[in-house]
């Protein structure tokens, strides 16, 4: 088809090779979904991953693209996926599916197909369900995805209740499809969500945690976050579910970074989740020790006098960071709550400007050296290494926090008064 802008052209001849060796095979092959959506909403990435559908079954796409590809991987081959990297672009190959219906099963088994339309027919929505058939370039859109872009409304290509019952994650994936395409539902999408909301029970917590987080991590995720909440599908997901305050999740999340920690705690704190167990979303143990980190220190200083915190607390405050992340991190957050709650912020900065200040006058402020190590307090006293040594290093760790850097000999001195006086003692 011609009139493509010169980015989509650059694509199709991007793809045209891998498309050249399935039509040499005699199969058919489209490109599909994002790229075509992303085409027409003129957000295009050119170098964006690319999906595609053939009629070829999974061991002959394994086969056909290894010719092109220099690396192939095929974890979803079960499901009729394979992926590829040829030229320096990913792309993942998936067989047509026909009509699959497994009420009840939390991997539904896949049957495959021979015509890209029941292959549209089958995916979430009208606005992915587009293709673009290499062999002429021509669009393939059955079911009027152009126009429902142009519309603005996000709607199943086939009846919505079967669609979601069929796969219930589709319920968030169309609330993260309406905030990050600026789409209204349908009437009967809404419908069909709050109907099936409970179906999303036989969701594996992995994929619903995934999509959850794509959705909080966009720019601005409030219509979807409203769109979980007047259907109540966000009761039914796990560790958040049963909480209202969806509304000021919203409003908070826009004003902060786009980071998966400072996104999840922004929302479980906005459900006043405060002591999620984060395990049964199964989160890595870096972003789960990030979020309980947020939720348990931002309470304080969301509320705190901030100009009357000492450089003490802040130090305690320091040593409490989990591992790559920093005091002006956890500001950070505080600052976007504050604002998403319409509150100010000044007092942030000038903590901001303060921790800076901090950070100038403690060169080791990230990794407070220790004065001493054992051996050396243990000759200093001349004591053996045990409990009481270990008391010693703990009375210097909080020497350390309360007065920052000290020189060798000051602290020395003051050890050793600590020393005599609890010998006194
Ligand atoms: P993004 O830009 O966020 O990656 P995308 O449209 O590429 O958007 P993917 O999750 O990568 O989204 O999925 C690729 C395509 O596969 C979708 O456009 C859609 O056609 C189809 N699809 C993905 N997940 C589902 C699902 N759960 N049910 C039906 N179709 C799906
Ligand atoms: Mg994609």
């Amino acid at each position: 088809m011609a009139g493509y802008t010169y980015e989509l052209e650059a694509v199709l001849n991007r793809a045209d090779p891998l498309a050249r060796v399935f039509e040499s095979a005699g199969y058919r092959f489209f490109l599909v979904g994002g790229v075509v959506r992303d085409y027409f909403l003129k957000r295009f990435d050119v170098g964006q991953d690319l999906d595609a559908t053939t009629d070829a079954r999974p061991d002959a796409i394994r086969a056909l693209v290894s010719e092109l590809a220099d690396d192939v991987w095929s974890q979803g081959e079960r499901f009729g996926t394979i992926g590829c990297i040829v030229a320096g672009h990913s792309y993942e190959v998936t067989t047509h599916r026909a009509e699959s219906y497994v009420p009840d099963s939390r991997k539904p088994t896949v049957v495959f197909g021979d015509d890209v339309v029941d292959d549209l027919a089958r995916r979430d929505f009208t606005v992915n369900a587009m293709a673009i058939d290499m062999a002429d370039r021509s669009l393939v859109d059955p079911f009027g995805g152009e126009a429902d872009l142009e519309a603005g409304v996000l709607r199943t290509p086939l009846e919505p209740e079967a669609s979601l019952s069929e796969d219930p994650l589709r319920m968030l994936r169309a609330a993260r499809f309406c905030a990050s395409c600026a789409l209204s539902p349908a009437p009967d999408l809404v419908a069909a969500m709050t109907a099936e909301r409970d179906r999303l029970e036989i969701v594996s917590v992995e994929r619903i945690r995934d999509e959850l987080q794509k959705l909080l991590l966009l720019d601005d995720p409030a219509a979807g976050l409203g769109l979980i909440d007047a259907t109540g599908v966000g009761r039914r997901v796990p560790v958040v579910g049963g909480c209202d305050g969806w509304e000021s999740a919203a409003r908070r999340l826009r004003t902060l970074p786009t980071d998966p920690a400072m996104r999840w705690a922004g929302l479980l704190s906005a459900l006043q989740v405060v002591r999620p167990d984060l395990r049964l979303l199964k989160f890595s143990r870096d972003l789960d020790r990030a979020v309980m980190w947020l939720l348990r220190e931002a309470p304080e200083l969301s509320t705190a006098d901030l100009a009357a915190l000492e450089d003490r607390r802040l130090r305690e405050l320091a040593g409490g960071c989990p591992a790559g992340r920093t005091v002006e991190d956890l500001l950070t957050f505080v600052a976007g709550l504050r604002a998403g709650d319409g509150l100010s912020a000044d007092d942030v900065d000038q903590m901001a400007a303060r921790l800076a200040g901090l950070r100038g006058r403690e060169p080791d402020w990230d990794d407070p050296a220790p004065f001493f190590s054992g051996l050396e307090v243990a000759e200093m006293l001349g004591i053996e290494p045990g409990p009481e040594l270990g008391r010693a290093m703990n009375w210097l760790a909080g020497l350390r926090v309360a007065e920052g850097p000290l020189d060798a000999d000051t602290a020395a001195a003051r050890l050793q008064d600590w020393w005599a006086q609890r010998t006194r003692e």
